[in-house]
């Protein structure tokens, strides 16, 4: 199975669902990058996985904010989900006062939105979740998900395929 992944979601509901379960297999230490215009679903995927870590409470946009700290449930493999939105940064400079290298560091996991931009502030290993809207009469919630995996998640496809019940023929190469 090799990276790139592609599903189609036709739902907010089913992007929701495929981030719980990518959210499944993360564990303490994982950065996954969300990637996508704005509207294309960044923070509806942010909501799907934080609730499957079992956080409490709603899951809004952080671009004011730039970075939010969730506790996720007891008995959970991590205990902190950071969610930050680089739109409003200037430069890899400002993405790096932000610290999320650390916060990973230290154990937690982080969902960057804007994650291209804030890519080169936070190493090698990274799952890229792309969504793209496809403006197509008719089908307004279509969304088509791209994912690939660098560094430590380069080996990962399989496992990923899998938690997203893709099967082998639904592939794209
Ligand atoms: P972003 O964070 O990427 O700017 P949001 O997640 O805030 O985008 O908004 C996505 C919008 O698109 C929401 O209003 C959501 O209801 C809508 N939407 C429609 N179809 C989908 C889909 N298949 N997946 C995700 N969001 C969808
Ligand atoms: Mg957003």
């Amino acid at each position: 199975m090799r990276w790139p992944l592609r599903l189609t979601s036709h739902s907010p509901g089913a992007t929701r669902d495929a981030a719980a379960r990518l959210a499944s297999l993360c564990a303490s230490g994982d950065i996954v990058l969300l990637i996508g215009d704005l509207g294309a679903g960044k923070t509806v995927f942010a909501q799907g996985f934080a609730a499957a870590l079992g956080v409490e409470g709603p899951v809004t946009s952080p671009t004011f904010a730039l970075v939010r700290h969730y506790a996720c449930g007891t008995g959970r493999p991590v205990a902190t989900l950071i969610h930050a939105d680089v739109y409003r940064t200037g430069s890899v400079g400002e993405v790096v006062e932000l610290a999320l290298a650390e916060m990973v560091e230290d154990g937690a996991i982080a969902l960057v939105e804007w994650g291209d931009r804030a890519a080169p502030a936070l190493g090698d290993s990274a799952l890229e979740v792309t969504l793209t809207v496809h403006p197509t009469p008719g089908s307004i919630d279509e969304r088509t998900i791209t994912l690939s995996g660098r560094g430590t998640w380069a080996v990962r496809a399989g496992d990923v395929a899998r938690a997203l019940g893709l099967a082998s023929r639904t592939m794209s190469s």
